[in-house]
Order: C-alpha cells, then structure tokens, then sequence
C-alpha cells in the first residue's frame, strides 16, 4: 500500500510542535549550558536560516515582477472605465480600513510586549543586528519629512533593489522598489507594442519561476520551524510560546472584525443585500479558501458561486474576481501590519511615528502585491522587518503559527473580492439574488 504523504500544512505544525517542545525541555533542562548554546548557534539556527535566505533570495523579483503585472492588468482594465476605477478605489479604501483595524488591535493589545530585557537581550543574540541599537542609530540620522516622501521615487531603483538588506542602506527601502514596479506596471500598459509585449512575458516569466522557488522553499518549511523555534524556546522557555498565542488572537480577532463587521456594513448599507444571506450563498467558497491558502486556487470556484447564487454578472465577474484574487486581499493587508508591528514589540525596537506610516502604507500596498498563494505574504513581511529596522529573520518567530492565519486571512481576501464584485454590480445597476 502507497504510504500516505502528510498536507503540508500538518508537517508545519508538527515542526512547530516538535521544535517548540524539545526546546521547552531544553530550556528546563539545560537553559544556559555551553553546549546547548553551541548546538544552537552552530548547527540548529544555521539550518532554519537555510529556509529564510531561500526566501530573502527571491524578495526583490518577486515583488518588482508582481507588482509591476499587477499593475499592468489594471491598466489594461481602463478600457472598462468605471469599473476599473471603483474597484481600484474600493481595494484602496477597503485595504486601508482593514489595515487600521490590525493596527489599532496591536496597539491596544500590545502582545509582543512583557518580553523581559533579559530575554530580550537573549533574543537578539539569536536573531543578530542588535534591533534596539540600529533604530536608535536610525533615529540619530533620521531624515526630514520631505526627504522620506522624496525617497519614495527611486534615484535609481537598481541601488535601492540591491542596498535594502544591507546595514548602512539609506534609501527609500521597500516603497521605493514598489514605486518603481508599479510605474513600470503603468507604463506597460501605455505601450502596447510587440516589443513591449516581449517585456511582459518576461515579468510573467519571471514571476512563474519565483513562484517555483518558493514552493521548493516551503518543502524545507516543517524543519525549518522546528529549527527556529527550538533556537528561540530553548533559549527563553514557556513566555515566548505564550506571546505567540497572543499573536495569533490578535490576528484572528482583527480578521472577524473585518469579516463579520466591515463586509457587513458595506454589503448592507452598499450592495443592500442581506449579510447573512450572502455569507451562506458564498459558504463554499469560504471553505475552499480556508483549506487551500490560495485566492488563486479559490478563483474558479467564486467565479461560478458569485455568478449562480450572489447574481453578479459573468464580465463583472471575470474583471473584479480575477483582479481581486491578486490585487485586493484584505486579510493579508491586516495580518501583514498586525505582524510588523508585533514583531516591533517583541524585539523592543520604537518605531517612530514615520515608521508606523510606512508600515501602513507598506501594507495596504503590499495586499495588492501579494500573490494569491499559500504563504504568499511572507517575502512582503521580511522586507518590511527590514525596512523599518527589525531583523528579518525575526519572521521564523511566527512561521510556526503562519498555516492557520494563512487559512483564515485567505477566507477574509476572497470574501473581500466577493463583496467587492456585489458592490460594483449593485452600483452598476444589476440586481443581486440574496438581497
Ligand atoms: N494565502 C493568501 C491568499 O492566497 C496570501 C497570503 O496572505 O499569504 O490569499
């Protein structure tokens, strides 16, 4: 008999479990030994970085290639006016409130907090780059105002693609390698010759082969958690894992908020449908997202769900949905602000006002950058942790947890695009079937 293989997902949580728990005991046993500091150092935390810098190696092309076709399409879409625009708006708009729930929620439960300095300090022993020191030295040198917003449009995006995981690197950071991807998106969809078309299916290229990098990355996933829990558990025992729990309900309560109280609002008030109706006509839906991870993978089945029993026309549909799987993922914006700011507070590191702007702008942007597949967020947040001070691989902290807010944000950003689609074709005229 073939031997059955085990989901992904479950190997994850597994590694998760097993790292978490050896290095519970270790901590019991051995915390602060020289030899259980030598494994870590040496040999366990070096595996689970084998994981990361897979990841941290396709970060740039991934988002330049992303974006800039993401951007592309929607440029394409003008040829539908007004209904490019409203859904350009409504993810924008929408983005930002889910955005500000997350933020708001991490502000006010603050689960990061309660490390011990002294753990703290362990910390960032593991995770390098001294957090604390380099925000405050960042501080020291901060820029003005209008140089921040300045940066933003790249000198040259080249210096800023190959300078932002470097230490002494001063330029715009993520939002300027964003700018440049999405006016190139822009200009590609003003230029419609064959040479051009030449340069698209060379980003589509492009983004194929990430994709697959990725997925070869996510096989090394399960002992790549367990390596880098064990380095964080056995080092400071139970608290961490308590934190982690926090994290984890601040996440999902921000994600019902958005899901049961924003869809909610707008489906009544906007798309004057039953709530409750429409969350039952799209239930499979929200089942096929949850076990998959994937907006993409979740597309053909809310294509013919929000055209059979929500009632939304088949070319609004196939623009908004489609779009949507990609562009306009509200979950992911929450959860990826929900997570910076987390890890902000874990590792002590301030972060100014300007900071916190970033990463909100940063956010709703990269829920339209973010590609529709399982752990699709995750390059986005290393590359903010960069930006704005944190060492990167502080993410092996919430690896271990990510499958399941995976599941659940990925319910959020389909419902989302579904809600969008009602919208657009109640405004437009259309009457809906759950209303
Ligand atoms: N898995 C998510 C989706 O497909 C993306 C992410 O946040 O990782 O919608």
């Amino acid at each position: 008999m073939p031997k059955e293989r085990l989901p992904q997902h479950t190997k994850i949580l597994i590694g998760l479990g097993v790292g978490a728990a050896a290095g519970i005991v270790a901590n019991l046993f051995w915390s602060g030994s020289p030899q259980l500091e030598w494994l870590i150092k040496n040999l366990i935390y070096p595996f689970g970085q084998i994981f990361l810098r897979l990841i941290f190696m396709i970060v740039i092309p991934l988002i330049v290639s992303a974006l800039a076709l993401g951007t592309a399409e929607m440029g394409d879409l003008r040829k539908l006016g007004k209904i490019g625009a409203k859904t350009l708006a409504y993810t924008v708009a929408v983005s930002t409130v889910s955005v500000i729930i997350g933020i708001t929620l991490v502000n006010l439960f603050k689960p990061g907090e309660g490390i011990s300095a002294e753990n703290r300090a362990k910390l960032e022993q593991t995770f390098g780059a001294g957090g604390t020191q380099k925000t405050l030295e960042q501080a020291a040198e901060a820029k003005s105002w209008s140089e921040t917003l300045l940066d933003i449009i790249p000198k040259n995006p080249f210096a800023d693609m190959a300078g932002i995981f470097s230490d002494n690197y001063k330029g715009g950071g993520v939002l300027a390698v964003m700018f440049f991807a999405i006016f190139l998106g822009i200009a590609l969809s003003f230029s419609k010759s064959d040479k051009v078309s030449i340069l698209i299916r060379f980003l589509e290229g492009v983004f194929e082969v990430v994709m697959t990098v990725i997925r070869l990355a996510m096989k090394l996933a399960p002992y790549a958690v367990a390596a880098l829990i064990f380095s964080v558990t056995a080092r400071l025992g139970f608290s961490v894992v308590a934190t982690l729990g926090k994290y984890v309900f601040v996440v999902l309560f921000g994600l019902a908020l958005h899901q049961f109280g924003v869809y909610s609002l707008i489906l009544r008030f906007i798309a004057k449908v039953s709530p409750i109706k429409f969350f039952r006509s799209i239930d499979e839906v929200m089942a096929i997202a949850f076990s998959t991870s994937s907006s993409n993978a979740t597309l053909p089945d809310a294509l013919r769900v929000s055209e059979e029993k929500v009632g939304v026309p088949r070319e609004i549909n196939s623009f908004v949905l489609t779009l949507g799987s990609t562009a306009n993922q509200n979950g992911t914006a929450l959860y990826e602000g929900v997570t910076v700011l987390f890890l902000a507070q874990f590792f002590g590191v301030d972060l100014s006002l300007g900071q916190q702007v970033t990463v909100i702008f940063a956010s709703i942007l990269a829920g339209i950058g973010t590609a529709g597949v399982p752990g699709g967020s995750l390059p986005f947040i290393v590359l903010l942790l960069s930006a704005v001070g944190i060492p990167g691989e502080g993410i092996g902290i919430i690896l271990g947890v990510d499958r399941i807010l995976d599941m659940c944000r990925t319910v959020v950003n389909v419902t989302g695009d579904l809600t969008a689609a009602a919208v657009i074709a109640k405004t437009e005229g259309h009457t809906l079937k759950v209303s």
